[in-house]
C-alpha cells in the first residue's frame, strides 16, 4: 500500500492540508493552477511539482482532486496537457471536490473510457479537520471502487462512508451544506435579535448550547470565530453558495417543493453579492449585525 504513487491536484484552503497528510504516507506529486501555491508546498513536504495535469498523473496509481467545482475538474480532462493525456489504465481517480452529481457522472464516463475508476469523495470537517486527519468523507462509487479507495481516504479522513453510486457523495454533501447555510442564516438573525434585546452574547449562547436550539454552528463556529471577533477565512462564501445551488438544483430536478431551501439559496446569493468572492462563509452574520446595529461578541 505505502508504495502507491499519488497525484494531488488543487492546493486550495482545504486541498493543501489534505495533501500534506497524503505526503506523509505516500510518494506524492502535486499540481496547482497557480504555481505560487505549489513551490512552498514542495519545500515543506518534498513532493514533486508537476508542470501540467498530464504530467502530474503520468506515473500515479491514485489521483486526488480538490478543486472549486466539478466543472473545474471536467475542464482539466481534455487537451495535450490534460488529465486524459496522462492517465494510465487502472488508475484510481478520487475527486474530493464538493461537486455536482451530473458532472461527476460525466467525468466518470470519460474516465471509464480510459479504464480509470472514479469515486466522488467530498469531505466535511473544515481546514482544521483536514490538518488533524479527522474529515468525514462521503463516497459515491461501486462497492469495489470504494474498497480500493478507503485506505487512501484514511490519510485525511476518520469517518469514511460509502453512500451509494457515483454522484451520491455529491448529493449528501450538498444536503449537508444547505443545512449548514440555513443554520448560519438563522443564527445571524436570532443572535443579533437576542443581543439587541439586551441578552449578552456569551451568556445567551451558553444557554442555547445547552438547549434544543443548538447546532454545530452555535456550538463550535460562533464561539470560536464570531464571539472572539476573529472571523478567520477558511471556507469561501462563494463555495457555500455553489453548494447550496447544487442542493436546490437537485430539489428542482426531483420536482419537489422546498420553499425554505429556496429562501436559503436567495439569502446566501444576496450575501455573496454584498460581501464579495473572497468573503468567508460566516460573514453573512456581519450583515445581520450591521442591520441590527449590534455586534455578537463576548
Ligand atoms: P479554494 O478556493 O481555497 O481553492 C480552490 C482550488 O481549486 C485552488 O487550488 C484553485 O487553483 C483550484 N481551481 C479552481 N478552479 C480551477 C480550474 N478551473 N482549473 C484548475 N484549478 C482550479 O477552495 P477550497 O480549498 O476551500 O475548496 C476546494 C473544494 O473543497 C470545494 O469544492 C469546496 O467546496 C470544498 N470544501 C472546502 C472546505 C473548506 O473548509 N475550505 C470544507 C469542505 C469542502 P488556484 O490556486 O489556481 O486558484
Amino acid at each position: 500500500m505505502a508504495g502507491e504513487r499519488i497525484a494531488f491536484l488543487g492546493l486550495g484552503a482545504i486541498g493543501r492540508p489534505m495533501a500534506v497528510r497524503v505526503a506523509r504516507q505516500f510518494p506524492l506529486t502535486v499540481w496547482n493552477r497557480t504555481r505560487s501555491r505549489t513551490d512552498p508546498f514542495a519545500a515543506e513536504t518534498s513532493a514533486r511539482v508537476a508542470a501540467t495535469p498530464a504530467d502530474a498523473v503520468r506515473d500515479a496509481d491514485v489521483v486526488m482532486t480538490c478543486l472549486s467545482t466539478s466543472k473545474d475538474v471536467e475542464s482539466l480532462l481534455p487537451g495535450p496537457d490534460g488529465l486524459l493525456a496522462g492517465l494510465r489504465p487502472g488508475t484510481l481517480f478520487l475527486d474530493c471536490t464538493s461537486g455536482d452529481p451530473a458532472t461527476s457522472r460525466r467525468v466518470a464516463e470519460q474516465l471509464e473510457a480510459h479504464r480509470v475508476a472514479f469515486a466522488d469523495c467530498p469531505v466535511s470537517g473544515g481546514t482544521n479537520g483536514a490538518e488533524a486527519g479527522i474529515l468525514t468523507v462521503m463516497v459515491g462509487a461501486s462497492p469495489a471502487v470504494f474498497a480500493r479507495a478507503k485506505p487512501f481516504l484514511q490519510t485525511f479522513g476518520k469517518l469514511i462512508v460509502h453512500v451509494g453510486d457515483i454522484g451520491a457523495g455529491d448529493t449528501i454533501k450538498a444536503v449537508n451544506q444547505v443545512l449548514l447555510a440555513a443554520n448560519i442564516l438563522t443564527l445571524g438573525e436570532a443572535l443579533t435579535a437576542m443581543v439587541k434585546a439586551g441578552v449578552p452574547a456569551r451568556a445567551g449562547l451558553e444557554v442555547l448550547n445547552a438547549s434544543s436550539g443548538r447546532s454545530f454552528v452555535s456550538e463550535s463556529l460562533i464561539p470560536a470565530r464570531v464571539l472572539t471577533g476573529t472571523w478567520p477565512n477558511t471556507f469561501r462564501l462563494a463555495l457555500l453558495d455553489k453548494d447550496v445551488g447544487i442542493a436546490t438544483d437537485l430539489v428542482r430536478q426531483l420536482d419537489l417543493d422546498a420553499p425554505l431551501l429556496e429562501q436559503v439559496e436567495q439569502h446566501i446569493k444576496a450575501a455573496r453579492e454584498a460581501l464579495g468572492e473572497g468573503a468567508d462563509y460566516l460573514e453573512p452574520i456581519k450583515l445581520n449585525e450591521a442591520r441590527a446595529g449590534v455586534e455578537v461578541r463576548g
